[in-house]
């Protein structure tokens, strides 16, 4: 499959600073929904608090030291308010 350039999208810096902390996600759960190259999300930052308060914007959920992925927590989400 051809990629065309403007559908490629990159949020990784290759040469991080130093100093750079690294938090690498996987999500606790097993879902159909993941794709077999989708972890681990990659966050950056100066500090291990700035990558997870970057994460959390963009919807991982962290609890008891497990993370939860984005389509995991919204699958979770709305169980919760199916109940
Ligand atoms: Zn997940």
């Amino acid at each position: 499959m051809k990629l065309e350039h403007k559908e490629l999208k990159r949020d990784i810096d290759p040469f991080p600073p130093i100093g750079c902390y690294l938090l690498d996600l996987y999500c606790q759960w097993e879902n159909p929904e993941h794709k077999y190259n989708e972890f681990p999300h990659q966050f950056t930052a100066e500090k291990g608090s700035t990558c997870r308060k970057e994460a959390r914007k963009k919807g991982w959920k962290f609890s008891d030291g497990f993370a939860t992925c984005p389509k995991c927590a919204k699958i979770l989400l709305e169980n919760k308010s199916l109940k």
